[in-house]
């Protein structure tokens, strides 16, 4: 079922039905996208982000896009960014793809954009954690991003603990000093490249985390495995990670339960026209949420 509802958000057909402001589509998901895209708008956004920081929790956002070939089109995400963070009236923790901000087109342009982009944000004292693709663009990723870090302070870096290579590529990220959040990795990988869900790859997870914190990187466990969160505060790397941080809409009973617990946690809010991008993606990781999807569109 990922699979194919991933093909289905790659479809043309299936793009050109959404991108229709009036499409019969767009209408029917709209109220499912709400639990899971945070807002439409950047003014809902600014909205959002201040109700949660009011409850206590700290704020990441990312405007919902996929891979951008056009340099129209990059710009126009770039200008976007920099925008928000000038409005923010709070600093705010960005995150995006490099393959957003202009990497198919060079790497020197994502060099640039980014770097346009933490130069906005270092101004109002926000920062960006830079995310991590699929395997073919790690290499890429993390050297625009050690390119970043040697003269930015507000950079950090996203890894994915299921790549087996991730263990190696850690200690070059470690000497840059920057911030790392840690995820178990979304895309779908042959196995010679990366370990599949399960108790073999939590393992490596805590194992990552910890290395992490005794490297002394700030360290966001971004994840909604309660299981592997329970284990993180059994072996002590909670305690030593900054923050717990989840997607806004997957687990938030779990979420609250650590901020409850007196963890710093943060939710990540996306945002913008293309939601429906992001409802098709989280339901293609994890299928159930199908049903609660539906059930949201059943909502008055
Ligand atoms: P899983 O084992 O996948 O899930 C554990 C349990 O959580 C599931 O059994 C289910 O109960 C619940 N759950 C998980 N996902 C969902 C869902 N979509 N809907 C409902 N319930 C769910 N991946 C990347 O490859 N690159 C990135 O840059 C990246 N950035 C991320 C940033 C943040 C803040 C977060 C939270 C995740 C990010 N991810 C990224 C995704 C990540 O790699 C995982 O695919 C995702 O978090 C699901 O894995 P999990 O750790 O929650 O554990």
């Amino acid at each position: 079922a990922g699979r194919g509802l991933r093909g289905l958000a790659a479809d043309p057909a299936c793009r050109a039905a959404f991108a229709q402001p009036d499409s019969l589509l767009r209408a029917l998901l709209a109220p499912a996208a709400r639990r899971y895209v945070a807002a439409a708008t950047e003014d809902e956004l600014l909205d959002r982000a201040a109700t949660l920081r009011a409850k206590g929790y700290r704020i990441s956002v990312e405007a919902v896009g996929e891979e951008i070939t056009d340099p129209a089109e990059v710009e126009a995400v770039v200008t976007g960014y920099i925008g928000l963070v000038r409005r923010s009236p709070a600093p705010v923790q960005l995150g995006f793809d490099l393959s957003n901000v202009g990497m198919l087109l060079s790497t020197e342009l994502a060099l640039e954009n980014t770097g346009r982009i933490l130069d906005a944000a270092a101004e109002h004292g926000s920062d960006a954690i830079i995310s991590m693709e699929r395997s073919s663009f790690v290499d890429d990723v993390l050297g625009v991003f050690t390119k970043l870090a040697g003269d930015h302070r507000n950079v950090g870096i996203t890894l994915q603990a299921h790549l087996h290579r991730t263990a190696d590529d850690l200690p070059a990220v470690l000497a840059t000093g920057a911030k790392i959040r840690l995820v178990k990795g979304v895309y779908a990988e042959p196995a010679e490249i990366a370990l599949p869900r399960g108790s073999e790859l939590d393992t490596r997870y805590l194992d990552l985390a910890a290395r992490a914190i005794a490297g002394g990187a700030r360290v966001a466990l971004a994840t909604h495995d309660a299981g592997l969160l329970a284990q993180a505060a059994r072996t002590g790397v909670l305690a030593g990670a900054e923050e717990i941080e989840m997607l806004h809409g997957v687990r938030p009973e779990l979420l609250r339960a650590h901020r409850e617990q007196g963890h710093s946690c943060r939710v990540y809010l996306t945002y913008g026209e293309n939601w429906w991008l992001h409802l098709l993606h989280r339901v293609a990781e994890h299928p159930p949420m199908a049903i609660t999807a539906l059930a949201d569109v059943a909502e008055p």
